[in-house]
C-alpha cells in the first residue's frame, strides 16, 4: 500500500480523473465480497484438482496486437494455444481445455475472464507476443501476474495490451470508465488483492524456467502489472508474452513449426509440474 501511495500521489497531481475513482470503488466492493466466505465461484472450484483450463489466445478479430516484418500477434498467439490445448489433451484426456477463441474474432478483455468463471476453470492461460518500440535487439520470454508493475517497460506492456479495450463496444460501461491510457488508473487495476496471486506467481515461476530449460529461451523473468485480462479471474492465471516480434530473429522463431513447437512443449511442461504440485497437496 505504502508503494502504492508514493507511486500514485505524484500521478494524482498531475492526473484529474473521475474514472480511477470508480474503478477504485468497484475494486474494494469486489474484494469486500471475496473476502467473505459466500464466493459461490471459488468455493464451488475443486480444491487441489486442476480439472478445467481456459486457454486464451490474444487479440484476434479487429485486433491484430503487435507485428513483426510478416507475423501479426494474432495469428500466432493462436496458433501457440490451440498447439497448447492439443498436448494437454494428449497428456490428461480427463482435463477440461476451453478456449476463449478458436478462429480469428474479436473476443472481448472481460469475457476471456467470464469464459473462465462460468467455467469454473483451474488455471487460465493468455498467450501473447511482445513488442520493443525502442530496440530490435531486445528479445526472450516474460510471464506476467496480475499486481503492481516496477518498471515503466512492464507498464507499457500492460498498457499496449489493455488497448484494446477502446475498440470493444460500451467499453465505458463495462470497464466503469477504465482508461486503459491512464498510468494511475493500470496502478489502481494492479493493486487489487488476488486471492490467486501466490499460485499465479509460482505457475508463472515454473513457466519461465521451462522456457529457459526446455526450450533454451532467454528469460525476462516473472513480472507483475495491471492486465485488464486477468482482472476478474477467479482462479491463478498468467499471461505469457512468448518473445518479441518486433525481434527479426525472434519473429522468424516464433513463426516457425520447430519454434512453436518448443514453446508449448515448455508450457506443457510447466503446466504438468503445476498439476502434479498441486494436486499432490491434496
Ligand atoms: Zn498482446
Amino acid at each position: 500500500m505504502t508503494t502504492l501511495l508514493l507511486v500514485a500521489l505524484p500521478l494524482l497531481a498531475l492526473t484529474v480523473l473521475p474514472a480511477p475513482t470508480a474503478l477504485m470503488q468497484d475494486l474494494n466492493q469486489d474484494t469486500a465480497r471475496r473476502a467473505g466466505t459466500q464466493e459461490p465461484e471459488v468455493s464451488a472450484n475443486a480444491p487441489n484438482q486442476v480439472r478445467t483450463i481456459v486457454l486464451d489466445a490474444g487479440h484476434g478479430g479487429k485486433d491484430p496486437g503487435t507485428h513483426g516484418r510478416y507475423a501479426k500477434e494474432k495469428t500466432i498467439n493462436l496458433n501457440l494455444i490451440l498447439q497448447l490445448g492439443r498436448k494437454i489433451k494428449d497428456k490428461y484426456p480427463n482435463v477440461r481445455v476451453i478456449y476463449t477463441r478458436t478462429s480469428d474474432h474479436f473476443v472481448d478483455l472481460y469475457e476471456r475472464g467470464a469464459i473462465a468463471n462460468r467455467n469454473r476453470a483451474d488455471l487460465f492461460i493468455s498467450i501473447h507476443c511482445n513488442a520493443s518500440p525502442s530496440s530490435s535487439r531486445v528479445y526472450g520470454t516474460e510471464t506476467y501476474t496480475l499486481g503492481l508493475h516496477r518498471t515503466q517497460s512492464n507498464l507499457d506492456v500492460a498498457r499496449r495490451e489493455n488497448a484494446v479495450i477502446l475498440q470493444e463496444k460500451n467499453y465505458q460501461q463495462t470497464y466503469k470508465g477504465f482508461n486503459p491510457n491512464s498510468p494511475l488508473a493500470t496502478i489502481m487495476l494492479a493493486n487489487y488483492q488476488h486471492a490467486f496471486i501466490a499460485s499465479s506467481i509460482n505457475f508463472a515461476e515454473k513457466l519461465e524456467r521451462s522456457f529457459r530449460q526446455n526450450a533454451s529461451r532467454k528469460s525476462n523473468g516473472v513480472k507483475q502489472a495491471g492486465f485488464i485480462v486477468l482482472w476478474k479471474t477467479t482462479m491463478p492465471s498468467v499471461l505469457i508474452e512468448s518473445g518479441y516480434l518486433t525481434n527479426p530473429d525472434e519473429e522468424d522463431y516464433l513463426r516457425s513449426e520447430e519454434g512453436q513447437e518448443e514453446i508449448t512443449t515448455a508450457i506443457c511442461k510447466a503446466f504438468a509440474q503445476y498439476k502434479q504440485e498441486i494436486e499432490a497437496e491434496g
